[in-house]
């Protein structure tokens, strides 16, 4: 199940689960790289529309203690939101929000 949140610094963001993360890999919303170490994507990553960025725990907890939210971009990350949220009901893929 994914997990949406909006973090306490307003940034929306996706914990995806192993199977969505192979469903949504497969129709190319992100790769199999982390976005910030290119590592390899372990199972289960952060979807951060924001920046429209899939990536590890770590880093993604790095980003998130320095990063702040600017309303400019606001638009775009509604779009990605959008954008995500039509692939998760086109692939029947459930989330909750927390
Ligand atoms: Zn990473």
């Amino acid at each position: 199940m994914i997990k949406k949140k909006i973090t306490h610094k307003r940034f929306t963001i996706y914990e995806i689960d192993a199977l969505s993360q192979r469903m949504l890999q497969r129709v190319g919303l992100f790769g199999d790289k982390c976005d910030f170490c290119n590592k390899e994507l372990p199972e289960g990553v952060i979807y951060i529309p924001i920046l429209h960025y899939g990536c590890c725990t770590e880093c993604f907890k790095e980003w998130h203690e320095e990063a702040s939210y600017c309303d400019r971009e606001r638009e775009y990350e509604q779009e990605k939101i959008a954008c995500l949220e039509a692939w998760l009901n086109y692939l029947y893929i459930d989330f909750e929000t927390i």
